[in-house]
């Protein structure tokens, strides 16, 4: 699948968290932290860059010489997040495109009105006499949830009939990385962002997820369920993977 839409890219959202830095051999090296209820000092490399979290009580002093201990594993992580290619960043404004179900889709800001509306490829998007853009966005994004959530359901009830299972819980994810997970107890969460892709490829996603329920592992058995309910998962699978990193950022 194909997601390369003309999206203007911009620096990936800054998490919360207090920015210092810290010199790592000839690098200065920017990190988020923060304090948080954890037993030890935790180091983060994602989408977000350097994150790291420590106890209450932990001297900056302590934090540092940690992050310095391992100052070989964050440089090498970091130049390989600088060398990955980057989503772009959607800036919701009139004509800007988006990817839904697999097709572009064009935002349309229509002043005096409140809804949001999908009609003939675009998305028109009320907007309130002083409505500012993070509202507008917060707003585009609920109703791409809703529509995910329905919709997910909506598939994920299917494929459960097909195998026999009670349709599980369903709750959204908003993960960067992990399209689907699922729980022993029959609980599925399934990535919101997945409305972006073409419905074959959400399917496959729901199709793994349900297979779970039957063999909790990547097993052989695991992927001969996920046969008999997506007999073409190879090739979903591999579209996925390709696909993944190329998400824009709402
Ligand atoms: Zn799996």
């Amino acid at each position: 699948m194909q997601l390369e839409l003309p999206l203007a890219v911009a620096p990936v959202t800054v998490p919360a968290g207090t920015l210092r830095y810290i010199q790592l051999g000839s690098e200065i090296v920017g990190y988020r932290f923060r304090r948080a209820r954890r037993r030890s000092i935790g180091i983060v490399i994602d989408d977000d860059g350097l994150r790291v979290a420590a106890p209450g009580h932990t001297p900056i002093a302590e934090v540092e010489a940690f992050i310095r201990e391992k100052a070989r594993w964050v440089l090498q992580k970091l130049s390989d997040w600088r060398a990955a290619p980057k989503p772009p960043v959607v800036n919701w404004s009139d004509g800007t495109m988006i990817a839904l179900l697999g097709r572009p889709v064009i935002i349309e800001l229509l002043p005096g009105r409140r809804d949001i509306s999908l009609q003939d490829g675009r998305l028109g998007i009320g907007l309130a006499p002083r409505g500012d853009p993070a509202a507008l966005r917060k707003r585009g994004i609920a109703w791409l949830k809703d529509r995910a959530r329905a919709l997910l359901g909506e598939r994920l009830a299917l494929y459960a009939a097909t195998l026999g299972v009670p349709t599980p819980v369903l709750a959204l994810s908003n993960a960067r990385t992990q399209w689907g997970m699922c729980r022993e107890d029959g609980h599925v969460r399934l990535n919101w962002r997945l409305i972006h892709l073409p419905l074959r490829l959400i399917d496959y996603v729901v199709a793994h997820e349900l297979a779970h329920l039957r063999e909790m592992n990547h097993s052989a058995r695991f992927w001969a369920v996920v046969g008999q309910l997506y007999p073409d998962y190879e090739a979903a699978r591999r579209e996925l993977r390709d696909c993944s990193h190329r998400l824009p950022i709402l």
